[in-house]
């Protein structure tokens, strides 16, 4: 696997997302993932819940990062 580029703005990717199921999986680095989880947490759970999770997302991707 290379070319392991974000999507969105061609960082070097760090997870895969796959965009409403439609095709291949793309790659997205650090802080679009958290973009896009956040949204996704927004949808589904509402503001304020979506800020809480995503605070507990970012400090779990760092402690993935030293590892
Ligand atoms: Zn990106």
């Amino acid at each position: 696997m290379n070319r392991r580029k974000c999507f969105k703005c061609s960082n070097p990717g760090l997870h895969q997302w796959r965009i409403c199921s439609d095709g291949p999986w793309r790659w997205v680095c650090a802080e679009c993932d958290i973009a896009l989880n956040y949204i996704a947490a927004r949808w589904a759970y509402g503001p304020d819940k979506a800020a809480k999770l995503l605070d507990k997302y970012k400090r779990r991707q760092r402690e993935d990062q030293t590892t």
